[in-house]
């Protein structure tokens, strides 16, 4: 039987059985689908070195880990140690706060973390195949297996009966349904284990991530424990996100991002804030949404993070301007986080998307593409959505006499960026660019390449503008804001 050809060309069930724990020593780069100028050339996130230890039967780990990360250029060091739903980090994991944190991390980090394991590590996929309880279904050189709360993954042989690669489908919001590929290659003798030295992981076709383990030790002791005082939340949908998004959580992991492990649900405040008569912001603990009043409905431009997320702050866009209701939703650039709620914000109906013209198919393809491993509000209700393309400038009439002016511009973050400035307040409202601080910026300080080019921008296109609010808040290391003078950026941008 194919199992059995399997457990011999690994190295037979009794060497199987032995290898109690698997420690990888391991280097490798990791990109990001979802982020760069171009959403066909996933961008470099993370370069890192790790030491993993896990336990071949158990769901507990222990890894040590160095990443160079990259959208923030940081040096991340820490440890993470996970057991059943607990977990603890300690060191710095954090690449927006590179200080070192000592924690324990929620349930679904641990989840997530495991069922990467579970995915990259052939000694657990073997024993979970070889367990008399496994439920498979065995078609020719392909075993599928099939867990409880976990999409199914394929594990198919090669001619000597070695792992060539797993196959799932996950789900990778907003997008949807995401074929996630783990390609094992370079076997070489472990002990008396054959195993793989190189671990390659595509996304819908496009690599993801590249590691080679230069090392790898079977049956070693190592300390799983946990202190005492960890905390074990084990939200239920949460946990269970981390077992279908598993690979979309990781490309977070590897880029130094914390914020998208602490799953948010809800705005920080209790209602959209007013930035000026007919302008109002849906403030996130990391993401905001400007609602701009029409004449007879609203605006919302961005759409961030996730669906669970996305509902929070829909209904403060849909309560920002009473009688209103939402018609259409502009999109600042492609980038996952600020347009993950985009379905959820449409589900409704009779809400346009508006996005940078090159992003057109892109959006199409997530508002229509299968969305079967977690059907959201859209996939159980299919409404048609039209999706208008900006190529270099929309005006659309506000309720104060004013104009919503949505100008593309060109900058280095992505090939589609919008911005969206309301004439008659005069602001401006952009992702990513600059983040406005609380008091005026040290000249050149922050991110000034974007800077430069969003300043440059304004001038050339002679735009009014008096405040620039943002998708992000910015900070002093004191208090936050979403919004500040222009003369601001312009100290920013060194002009
Ligand atoms: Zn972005």
């Amino acid at each position: 039987m194919i199992l059995d050809v399997m457990a011999d060309a690994l190295g037979g069930r009794a060497a199987l059985a032995a290898a109690t724990t698997e420690m990888v020593t391991a280097t490798g780069w990791r990109r990001h689908p979802g982020w760069g100028k171009d959403p066909s050339r996933p961008e470099l996130v993370g370069e890192f070195s790790y030491m993993l230890t896990n336990d071949v039967v158990r769901p507990r780990y222990r890894l040590e880990t160095s990443i160079d990360t990259k959208l923030v250029p940081t040096k991340l060091h820490y440890t993470e140690t996970g057991n059943g739903s607990a977990g603890y980090v300690d060191g710095i994991d954090f690449m927006f706060d590179p200080r070192p944190v000592s924690m324990a991390v929620p349930s679904w980090r641990v989840a997530a973390r495991l069922r990467h394991i579970d995915l990259a590590s052939v000694p657990r996929l073997a024993t979970k195949l070889l367990a008399p309880a496994a439920d498979l279904v065995i078609d020719g050189s392909t075993v599928t297996l099939r867990e409880i709360g976990r999409p199914p993954v394929r594990v198919v042989l090669d001619d000597r009966g070695l792992p060539a690669r797993v196959e799932l489908t996950e789900e990778h919001s907003p997008r949807g349904d995401a074929e996630v590929e783990v390609r094992f290659d370079d076997y070489r003798a472990v002990g008396a284990l054959t195993l793989p030295h190189r671990v390659v992981i595509d996304i819908d076709g496009l690599t993801v991530h590249d590691e080679t383990r230069t090392s790898i030790e079977l049956g070693r002791g190592a300390d799983f424990r946990l202190p005492d005082e960890t905390v074990r939340d084990a939200g239920e949908e949460q946990a269970s996100y981390a077992q279908h998004s598993t690979e979309w959580i990781m490309n977070y992991v590897f880029a130094g991002v914390r914020f998208y492990f602490d799953l948010q649900t809800a705005p920080v405040e209790s209602a959209a804030v007013e930035i000026a008569p007919g302008v109002k912001i849906v403030l996130g603990p990391s993401h905001n949404v400007l609602v701009v009043e029409m004449p007879d409905h609203v605006v919302a431009v961005d759409a961030p993070l996730y669906d669970e997320y996305g509902r929070a702050a829909l209904a403060q866009v849909k309560a920002a301007f009473p009688g209103k209701p939402l018609r259409a939703v502009v999109g600042t650039h492609f980038h996952y986080d600020h347009i993950g709620g985009i379905r959820e914000f449409v589900a409704d109906g009779n809400v346009a998307v508006i996005v940078g013209e090159p992003s057109v198919p892109y959006f199409e393809e997530l508002l229509r593409g299968p969305h079967t491993v977690d059907p959201d509000r859209l996939a159980a209700n299919p409404v048609p959505v039209e999706v208008i393309g900006v190529d270099d400038v929309l005006e659309l009439p506000t309720a104060d006499g004013g104009v919503l002016r949505i100008q593309r511009i060109d900058t280095d973050h992505s090939h589609d960026t919008l911005v969206a400035f309301v004439s008659k307040p005069g602001i401006l409202f952009q992702s990513d660019l600059w983040n406005p601080t609380p008091v005026p910026p040290a000249p050149h300080s922050g991110r000034g390449r974007l800077a430069e080019q969003l300043y440059d921008a304004i001038v050339a296109l002679d735009l009014n503008v008096r405040t620039i609010a943002s998708g992000h808040r910015g900070t002093d290391g004191h208090t936050l804001a979403h919004a500040a003078p222009l003369e601001y950026l312009r100290i920013v941008a060194g002009r």
